[in-house]
């Protein structure tokens, strides 16, 4: 019989589970595994509440349709038809600028534009940053020479105001980090490889539409997909599937230690002996598990900076909803100098989330701001949000309800050399057989990507799967 653990309950680590019990109920094969989690409740940042008849997602409301695993692990559980896709017809995201709420124009590609007159008219940018769309046409191929910031490689190709007005804010919203760290080549591959081969973003990305346009006339999938009962429900519908003696909450594993060609796990005052291990916690904890097996590899882990965030729901009444712009949200650039990143409607984003009598508002910081109202209470911290609401959309109503959510350390920061360190990351790890890591602190921090690291851990850890 093959032993193998988990650490770590989040999305990563119950898919790690639920690839090995398919396995086991498929194949037959003789493994049995113990998944660990510290807190009292599986899911990791999955948390979804129900309040006054909305859905309120407390960490990730939603994962991006163009990456399949998560949708496919929906599927594989019986969930195909509770997901659901993002309103792409009312999509609308609006950028702060100088107080005021600007729609982004249609056709920007993440901060690429695809529409020439679309962008030409759009109050967003200057007069400057629009010539230097045009010129960036004929920017020639590039080859690659090393990682770089996010923001130099976006400065280079349309200067310094798309680094603040649209990139930033993009990143900080996905990332919860800054495109003045954030590493080029982890983050945003497809750009860099863009610039690689037509040097021109707005080139390549013209081309990739015409080619995509040619071969498929179907209707572009929603962006982004979600489930109607929210985001836990993905979590629940795993946790259903697994042998309940195998799973073991409110268990803090303090190391994990190679010892006769297996591991020994130490959780709670308790050493267990398994054959291999999955640790699918965030990288400082990988790190502290392993810094006295292998101290190299835990510098390396604990090299990956995490971001801290907290997300601020409030709902309110029909009156508030009517009054409210259409669309998904909006972005804030830092140079604003609010504190909040980025604030979604999400009784307009998608379906099911919010009773037509309610409005919905899902509040955002990350990083630097959410650093700076960390120490402060939950009614200190929906005060500052109230403020900032009031000054950007006039909305001077009482919440009928609001609920703060921190996130300590939860999402990675992959800086400029993430993928160098990952590949100094596998060496070390080569050498501990029986060790595989998933998590978020890798190769993508996104539900789907954690989906797919979890399963490809149980793979590698039981080749037949
Ligand atoms: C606020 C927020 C919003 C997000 N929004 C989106 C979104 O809209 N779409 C999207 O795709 N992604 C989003 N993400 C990112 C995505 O949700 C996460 O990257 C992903 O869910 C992480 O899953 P995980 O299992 O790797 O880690 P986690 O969910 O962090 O789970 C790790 C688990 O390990 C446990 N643990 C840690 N150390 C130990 C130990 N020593 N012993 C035992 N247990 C331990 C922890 O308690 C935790 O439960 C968001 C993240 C956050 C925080």
């Amino acid at each position: 019989m093959k032993r193998i653990a988990i650490i770590g309950g989040g999305i990563s680590g119950l898919s790690a589970a639920h690839a090995l019990e398919e396995q086991r109920r498929q194949t037959g094969a003789a493994l049995e595994y113990t998944l660990y989690e510290s807190s009292s409740q599986l899911g990791g940042v999955l948390r979804t509440e129900q309040i006054d008849g909305c859905i309120v997602e407390a960490g990730p409301d939603s994962f991006i349709t163009e990456k399949p695993w998560a949708a496919d692990l929906c599927r594989n559980l019986g969930l195909g038809d509770q997901l659901i896709g993002s309103n792409d017809a009312d999509r609308k995201t609006y950028i702060l600028v100088r107080g005021r709420l600007i729609a982004m124009p249609d056709g920007l590609m993440f901060m690429v534009p695809t529409k020439i007159l679309a962008t030409g008219f759009s109050p967003l940018f200057s007069w400057k940053t629009k010539l230097r769309m045009g010129s960036e046409l004929f920017h020639p191929p590039r080859a690659v020479e090393g990682d770089e910031t996010v923001a130099s490689f976006v400065e280079r190709h349309y200067g310094a105001e798309m680094v603040d007005c649209l990139a930033d804010p993009l990143l900080s919203g996905v990332y919860g980090g800054e495109a003045a760290s954030l590493s080029v080549r982890a983050v945003l591959p497809r750009f860099a490889e863009m610039e690689q081969s037509h040097g021109s973003l707005g080139r390549a990305m013209l081309a990739a539409r015409k080619k995509m346009s040619q071969a498929a006339k179907r209707p572009a999938p929603p962006l982004f997909t979600s489930l109607k009962n929210g985001m836990q429900h993905l979590a629940e519908a795993v946790v259903s599937r697994l042998s309940p003696a195998s799973l073991v909450t409110n268990a803090l594993v303090q190391a994990v230690q190679p010892e006769a060609g297996g591991w020994v796990v130490s959780a709670e005052m308790q050493s267990d002996h398994f054959d291999a291990v999955v640790l699918a916690v965030p990288t400082h904890s990988a790190a502290r598990l392993l810094s006295i097996c292998s101290p190299e590899l835990a510098a390396e882990l604990a090299g990956i900076p995490y971001s801290s965030s907290i997300t601020v729901v409030l709902g309110f009444d029909r009156e508030v909803r009517q009054s409210l712009p259409p669309g998904f949200g909006f972005l804030v650039p830092r140079s604003e100098g609010k504190q909040m990143l980025a604030a979604t409607f999400v009784h307009n984003k998608f379906p099911y989330r919010a009773p037509e009598d309610r409005a919905l508002l899902r509040c955002f910081f990350a990083g630097k701001s959410a650093e700076s109202v960390w120490g402060l209470s939950d009614e200190q911290i929906v005060g500052i949000i109230r403020n900032e609401l009031q000054q950007i959309l006039g909305l001077r109503a009482a919440p009928l309800f609001a609920r703060v959510y921190r996130w300590k350390s939860a999402m990675a920061q992959y800086g400029v050399g993430h993928l160098d360190r990952l590949d100094r990351i596998e060496r070390l790890r080569q050498k501990l057989p029986g060790l595989a890591l998933a998590g978020n602190g890798y190769r993508g921090i996104g539900v789907p990507d954690c989906v797919r690291s979890g399963r490809d851990a149980a793979k590698e850890l039981t080749p037949i799967a």
